[in-house]
């Protein structure tokens, strides 16, 4: 999960990262409240889980209380590269006499902690190395022996930060590490770190992305997610207990297991090509054990997509065999019956694997309305995306 800014900043604030007051407002009435509390000079900064909020005009200095206002104004409902801006973050405006630019980030290549540094920070990063590669460090972390004082003034060294401020840089690097493990974090990325005219270092922009897979051991993270932001279909296969991910296609996909569901999106990708350029509408994988209550929990999502056209059931059967998942589909739709949800678009079966033959019987018999066998995925895959281009 990614942080918004301002719960970043919230966050290193806990850890002792040195951070700007602020606060966040969803009206600009609220922004002009909270900047009459910080006082003086404020940035008014779009709250919108995307880089270049700079460039894009989603970050405005406001003279006074009032003048925040307006920007506030200005910068809420604003679309930045596709995200809607719903809050801003006010904060104390900073006299930046230099921008750094600091990560620690997970390395799953290396499997093991990397960190990204650069004397050149405001402008993005990838920027920086496609440009000047020499002015980007990257220094392995060992998760056994962390991030201490003398690694990160080896850090401050390496990124080529001035002299002057590397001790201060240090002590806030040592705090950024404390955070990345602490909050069981795979990113913390500081964008500009800032030197103020007086030499402190400031985080002043901040990215956090938090390790799902702690959640269990995290139970504030909870708090953090933005239900409102969050897709409604993915919502729903979420509180399902489903393995999906909402895609911009037309063709729903079930699966079982996560190696043939993502082949199963390449070849309908593939097929679409030839019948109008439709696509997959999401990604699932109902697992293994596909149970009836797994089918119909899937079949239910991927119905109620209204830009889904048809449905293409991929099922290779393993150690449940294919017999099993046919009275699954079968049991599906009489759930699904009954609980009055109609199936008004078109499916294609495949099944191959262990018992396929009885499978294919059992669902050949029951004759379930709008349900097509096909015996191999390119085929099946193919009639999908032709069903599909007739529906759109
Ligand atoms: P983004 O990375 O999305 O563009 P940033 O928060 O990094 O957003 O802001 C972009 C630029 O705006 C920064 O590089 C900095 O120059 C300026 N800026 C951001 N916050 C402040 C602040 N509190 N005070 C002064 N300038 C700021
Ligand atoms: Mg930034």
């Amino acid at each position: 999960m990614d942080l918004y800014e301002y719960q970043a900043r919230n966050v290193f604030a806990a850890h002792g990262v040195p951070v700007l007051p602020g606060s966040v407002a969803a009206t600009p009435e609220e922004a002009r409240a909270a900047a009459e509390k910080i006082g003086g000079q404020v940035v008014v900064k779009a709250q919108v889980k995307t880089g270049g909020r700079g460039k894009a005009g989603g970050v405005k200095l406001a003279d006074t209380p009032d003048e925040a206002r307006e920007k506030a104004e200005a910068i809420l409902g604003m679309d930045i590269k596709g995200h809607i801006t719903r809050k801003v973050l006010v904060a104390q405006a900073s006299d930046i006499a230099e921008e750094y630019y600091f990560s620690f980030l997970l390395d799953r290549a290396n499997r093991s902690f990397l960190c990204i540094a650069s004397a050149e920070g405001g402008v993005e990063i990838e920027q920086v190395a496609k440009e000047k590669p020499e002015a980007v460090a990257k220094i392995p972390i060992d998760p056994l022996s962390g991030v201490d004082l003398a690694k990160a003034r080896e850090i401050a060294a390496a990124a080529n930060y001035p002299e002057a401020i590397r001790d201060a840089a240090a002590e806030v690097i040592v705090k950024l590490w404390e955070t990345f493990v602490a909050e069981d974090a795979t990113l913390v990325e500081v964008n500009p770190m800032v030197r103020d005219p007086q030499d402190r270092i400031i985080a002043l922009d901040g990215k956090v992305t938090l390790d799902d897979n702690a959640a269990f051991r995290q139970p504030g993270h909870a708090e953090l997610v933005d239900v409102q932001a969050e897709d409604p279909l993915e919502a729903k296969a979420k509180a399902k207990g489903l393995n999906y991910v909402k895609l911009d296609g037309q063709v729903g996909i079930i699966g079982n297991g996560a190696g043939l569901v993502m082949s199963t999106l390449d070849v309908v990708a593939y097929a679409g090509e030839k019948h109008g350029g439709v696509k997959p509408a999401n990604f699932l994988d109902i697992g293994g054990g596909a149970s009836a209550d797994v089918m119909a929990a899937g079949l239910e999502v991927i119905l109620s997509d209204p830009d889904v056209k048809s449905v293409f059931v991929n099922v290779f059967g393993g150690i449940t065999a294919c017999d099993a998942v046919a009275n699954g589909i079968v049991q599906a739709f009489k759930l699904l019956e009954e609980r009055g949800e109609t199936i008004d678009k078109p499916l294609v079966v495949r099944l191959d694997g262990n018992n396929a033959d009885e499978g294919r019987r059992i669902l050949d018999e029951a004759k379930l309305p709008g349900v097509q066998r096909v015996d191999t995925m390119d085929e099946a895959a193919d009639k999908a995306a032709e069903l599909a281009n007739a529906g759109v």
